[in-house]
């Protein structure tokens, strides 16, 4: 049987690749938050801006949109292929999904790459209506130059969508990501497209290529339970399962969206959303490793590392928090130090560890420098505005 370079993933081949020095697949996670359709440079900014603080480098930004209707919005189009690489750069974002629909697009975007000199990239994505496009599935397999990210055909099967991803390796680029975005049903109302995250670990099994999700396009709209949106489960489902990629709607103002704006995420939701998904990937990371097998040394190891992840995945969530109290003390104009709360925060640690069964003093010697960190960081913020 003549094997294939992204299905057959019996082969031993490493899933991932790093472009523009970002890793995907392969162990890294990242999320590609952004506009659905960029409308308005001030929107773009105000989104890149806010990707920049959360210390994301990964977005999406749609240019060319394939509409239902002719008379919606169809996407700036090359026009704003300039600010959106533009902005990029002056917001150290290296790497941005955008969706091409005819291989004269791949044209426009590396010639606004050239006029803007931009330090970002593309990761070109296909989107569900043109998943059997096999034109278009061909002229981005025959370009070496950029990365694909596929996104599932909504109403044909899972082999064929995955036999498409084959069309653009077999043309001759292997660098493709391959998306679920739910699925065509009117069995999924009320959301826009039933939720097919389940398939995360199918297409791994199946493939070699990084698995991405996108929870924005497969749940289509705002409604929580328990303080969290739907758009935060489903991303909670495709993450859990080990996806390495989310691809998520982001607008500055939602109602004023020329396209999807009902699906989402307000850039104040934005620093939630990551801490959650972090959160979610700590335990995905966590759970992938077996229980420790005392009379193997290396299977411990890999226990340890898996800790040492979520803790890391922790230390990121409480600098992210650090640098929210920043923002409030300064608004409220309150010192960064506040002793009593300082103590009354060690008390609590202190009740914790002993409840943990572990000693005091090595917890308290572990947060001191978590703590100074912290403060370190609210100073350097503060001192910055
Ligand atoms: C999109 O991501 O903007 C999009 C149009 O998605 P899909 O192709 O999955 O509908
Ligand atoms: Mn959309």
């Amino acid at each position: 049987m003549t094997v294939l370079p992204l299905l057959g993933a019996q082969v031993d081949r490493p899933a991932g690749f790093i472009h523009n020095g970002v890793q995907l697949g392969g162990g890294a996670f990242h999320v590609f938050a952004g506009l659905c359709a960029v409308d308005t440079r001030a929107h773009l900014d105000a989104t890149f801006a806010a990707l920049q603080r959360a210390g994301v480098v990964t977005a999406r930004a749609g240019a060319y949109k394939p509409r239902s209707s002719p008379y919606d919005f169809q996407g700036c189009g090359a026009a704003g292929l300039r600010d959106i690489f533009d902005s990029a750069s002056a917001h150290g974002i290296k790497l941005i999904a955008i969706e091409v629909l005819h291989e004269r697009h791949l044209d426009d975007i590396k010639e606004a790459l050239r006029v803007t000199s931009s330090s970002a990239s593309v990761l070109l994505q296909i989107g569900t209506r043109n998943t059997q496009n096999f034109e278009l599935l061909r002229a981005v397999g025959r370009q070496q130059e950029f990365p694909v990210l596929l996104k599932r055909g909504m109403g044909i099967t899972l082999d064929e969508s995955l036999l498409a991803a084959e069309h653009i390796a077999y043309a001759g680029n292997t660098r493709v990501v391959f998306c679920l975005r739910g699925v065509r049903s009117h069995l999924a109302a009320p959301h826009r497209n039933l939720v097919d995250f389940a398939h995360v670990p199918t297409v791994k099994r199946l493939t070699c290529m990084p698995v991405c999700a996108d929870p924005s396009h497969a749940v289509g709209a705002r409604t929580s339970h328990h303080g969290l949106d739907d758009l935060h489960h489903a991303s909670a489902q495709a993450v859990i399962a080990g996806a390495d990629m989310l691809l998520v709607d982001v607008h500055p103002q939602p109602a004023q969206a020329l396209c999807d704006g009902a699906q989402a995420l307000t850039l104040e939701e934005l620093p939630r959303f990551f801490s959650d998904v972090h959160a979610v990937r700590a335990a995905a990371v966590l759970r992938t490793h077996a229980a420790p097998v005392v009379s193997d040394l290396h299977a411990v190891r890999a226990h340890f590392d898996a800790i040492d992840a979520q803790l890391l995945a922790l230390l990121a969530q409480r600098h992210a928090a650090a640098r929210a109290a920043a923002h409030h003390k300064g608004a409220l104009g309150l010192p960064i130090t506040d002793l009593a709360r300082e103590h009354a925060a060690a008390r609590a640690r202190a009740a914790i560890a002993r409840a943990l069964g572990l000693d005091d003093d090595v917890v308290q010697q572990i947060f001191a420098p978590i703590v100074a960190a912290s403060k370190r960081a609210q100073a350097d913020l503060l001192a910055a505005r």
